[in-house]
């Protein structure tokens, strides 16, 4: 089954081919990224990139197939969550293959795909998940037939607290180097924790917006920024992390994988490989180029929902914004 996939959820336009009768599912994989010119992400800038860019990145992906749209068997693309502007483009360009080519079009949930690409990517069977991007902090389980929630941030996720505070701190863009995070390289030089700060669990959830704002503050007062790009960092992760093997400890799961665009720090890498050695559990780490947004994972996932029979009419085919992964029925597992 041969699969085109489309990611449109926030700043990366990607348009994935795969091929689940190959080893190298993999066929074709091309994205372009919206850059802001200065500031977060403007949804509707953002689109008008999306817009200009969209119909070149599906044709470049067809050519440097070795396939024609005649060959593809369905259209999977992102519906949510995710900014509505940007969701829309994905969703139009999606929704007109699917009709002009009289091809199935299949609806995938944004982080679901995550998910599904890292099972495929890492080898591991039934993890726990810890879910970090931009957008997105979760700890997730699969349990009857849905992918669980477990806990999640009440406020804003861990890539916007590390992206904020660097940006409010002149540490960047870009936020990320060389595969790590400005606040993290910062935090090498830090030699203490800021008492100050606050640490955030409450139950099975996280919450950083008041760690942002206290960190923030302390910046402006002319506190040592190292000394606050170490504790911001050991807070953010160690947090998540505590959450993380509880859910290890009470879904009595052996695996934990790490899905989305916070995968690739070192600094949670090694703090992960000291929590899977106390519970003797495995750990997966999605490679860097596949833990980001990009349409492969759509394609993919795609691929598991039609082979159990999951598509859409393209009329009903609506983006919703806020479309939570433990909202999707997993037919397929
Ligand atoms: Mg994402």
């Amino acid at each position: 089954m041969i699969v085109l996939g489309i990611e449109s959820t926030a700043h990366t336009f990607g348009v994935g081919i795969v091929d689940d009768s190959s080893e190298d599912f993999i066929v074709a994989d091309e994205r372009e990224h919206y850059i802001p010119k200065h500031g977060g992400i403007h949804p509707r800038e953002a689109s008008r990139f999306f817009a200009e860019k969209g119909p070149q990145v599906v044709g470049r992906t067809l050519r440097t197939s070795k396939f024609d749209i005649n060959s593809i068997d369905g259209v999977a693309v992102a519906l949510g969550p995710g900014l509505g502007p940007c969701l829309r483009i994905g969703a139009t360009i999606a929704r007109a293959l699917s009709i002009y080519f009289k091809r199935p079009l299949i609806p995938v949930n944004h982080a679901v795909a995550h998910i599904e690409i890292g099972l495929k990517l890492t080898e591991l069977s039934d993890p726990v998940i810890v879910y970090l991007s931009g957008g997105n902090t979760a700890i997730v389980a699969y349990v009857e037939r849905k992918y669980r929630v477990f806990g999640e941030t009440l406020d804003i996720a861990l890539g916007n607290l590390l992206d904020t505070f660097a940006r409010e701190a002149g540490l960047g863009p870009p936020y990320v180097v060389g595969g790590v995070h400005v606040v993290d390289r910062c935090a090498e030089g830090g030699k203490r924790i800021v008492r100050e700060l606050p640490y955030v669990v409450k139950g099975q959830d996280v919450a950083f917006s008041g760690l942002l704002t206290s960190a923030l503050r302390m910046y402006k007062s002319g506190a040592n920024l190292e000394d606050l790009c170490l504790t911001v960092r050991e807070i953010a992760y160690n947090s998540v992390l505590e959450v993380a093997a509880r859910c290890l400890m009470h879904t009595r799961k052996s695996e934990i994988m790490v899905v989305g665009g916070v995968a690739a720090s070192p600094i949670l890498r090694e703090k992960l490989e000291q929590l899977v050695k106390i519970y003797n559990a495995r750990l997966g780490i999605v490679p860097p180029t596949y833990a980001v947004d990009n349409g492969v994972m759509i394609a993919w996932t795609g691929v598991l929902e039609m082979r159990s029979g999951v598509t859409v009419e393209p009329e009903k085919a609506i983006v919703n914004q806020r479309w939570r992964l433990d909202e999707v029925d997993i037919v397929w597992k």
